[in-house]
């Protein structure tokens, strides 16, 4: 598939503001839907909508069906190696909400949770309403000169035996990768649970649950071409089953009485009430949409289009980067010296370049970085050199108006 007809399935992306063509490089907040996608969540609405699990009819045996097989379709996306191991929530801060709640009862007071300091707030603050509960503490791992995870500090907080760590796959500001395979087998042999934050890594790169072997694993389907309201947790057989349920009621029970209530196995027992029908089939769209890209190609381009940024940014001239590595995913994070990040973003827009500034949800970031705020362009498989240009040559216009 040519990159013209690859971009042709996003139909948000052919419209002009202004006059301006659209430029989107908001990926990272959220990814444009190709049409299967829409088709998907229309064609149920139109002809199978009803209820899962629960009649005797065929629509929704047909509702269930649908749904179901995403239930698999994820399983294989991620190779996890059950079923069962996928629970469907709202999206990843739902999720982490799960975990962090679910783990209540295991954690002692004084427990210790590690978290990475280029943590998204959906990655902190459930772990901080987790630590007011139980008396457990936080503490930030560290970032190098550079913005990678401090490994050497890593190791030191582990010799603390904490009880949880949790950890971003890649960052949803710099886009930096943290090798999150070494980071959790280390965080296992201190006995940690594991937590890893896919949200920004899931549409980017190829992701094995097995290979990476954390407890939990989470991600939204709006940032993988997917639509908003739908989300996965991920976990360890083992590791869901000792989870206490933040959400309880119809569906995830076997049997209730005015005196006890039996809850039902994984993966029902941690998904109760109606669930989001249509979102979960047009999240099964997306994994379609993603399935039929020529992979390899796919991350190749995506990962020169990355350089490609960097570079033009640098070769602009009066640009700070942040953190900026050949093999970050995604994101760039800048600033305009001396110039404030939502002037930058404001006069970008009036030239149809869509771009994201202000603390991204990562403030302790900030604050390590002593940023008020940055601005980040971000990019997924629908975006083009001929983006990138248009958005450096806007670029240019806006520091010349500026500085
Ligand atoms: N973690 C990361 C790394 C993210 O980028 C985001 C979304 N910006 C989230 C968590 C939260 O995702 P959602 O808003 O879809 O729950």
């Amino acid at each position: 598939m040519d990159h013209s007809t690859l971009r042709s399935q996003f139909p948000a992306l052919a419209q002009s503001n202004d006059g301006y063509p659209l430029c989107y490089l908001d990926t990272a907040a959220t990814s444009q839907k190709p049409q299967l996608v829409i088709d998907a969540m229309n064609h149920y609405y139109q002809h199978d909508n009803a209820n899962v699990h629960r009649a005797a009819h065929q629509l929704s045996a047909r509702a269930t069906t649908q749904y179901e097989a995403v239930r698999d379709q994820l399983r294989q996306f991620i190779n996890a190696s059950r079923r069962e191991e996928i629970i469907f929530t709202h999206g990843t801060t739902e999720a982490i909400n799960m975990v962090a709640n679910g783990l209540a009862g295991q954690i002692k007071p004084g427990a210790l949770i590690l978290i990475d300091t280029a943590a998204h707030h959906a990655n902190i603050v459930p772990w901080q309403e987790l630590a007011k509960r139980t008396g457990a503490l936080i503490k930030p791992i560290p970032l190098t000169a550079d913005c990678r995870l401090d490994t050497a500090a890593y190791d030191a907080l582990l010799r603390m035996q904490p009880a949880i760590v949790a950890l971003s796959h890649v960052s949803n500001v710099l886009g930096t990768v943290n090798p999150v395979t070494e980071l959790v087998a280390k965080a296992k042999q201190a006995g940690a649970i594991t937590l890893v934050d896919g949200a920004q890594a899931i549409a980017h790169m190829h992701v094995d649950v097995q290979s990476i072997d954390c407890d939990f694993y989470v991600f939204s389907g709006h940032k993988m071409y997917g639509p908003t309201g739908i989300g996965v947790l991920y976990g360890r057989y083992k590791s869901l089953d000792s989870l206490s349920p933040l959400i309880t009621g119809g569906e995830m029970i076997k049997t209730v009485s005015f005196e006890n209530t039996v809850f039902n196995p994984l993966p029902n027992r941690l998904e109760a009430g109606t669930p989001p029908i249509a979102e979960v089939i047009g999240l099964g769209a997306a994994i379609d949409f993603i399935n039929d890209l020529p992979s390899a190609q796919t991350h190749n381009n995506e990962q020169a289009l990355m350089v490609y940024l960097q570079q033009s940014l640098t070769a602009l001239g009066d640009i700070e980067l942040y953190g900026a590595h050949a093999d970050n995913l995604g994101a760039v994070a800048f600033n305009l010296t001396g110039e404030h990040h939502q002037d930058v973003g404001i006069l970008l827009d009036q030239q149809g370049i869509a771009v994201r500034c202000g603390h991204h949800c990562a403030m302790p970031l900030m604050q390590s970085l002593q940023l008020k705020g940055c601005c980040r362009a971000s990019i997924g498989v629908y975006t083009h050199k001929a983006d990138i240009d248009r958005f450096i040559a806007a670029m240019q216009s806006v520091k010349e108006l500026l500085l």
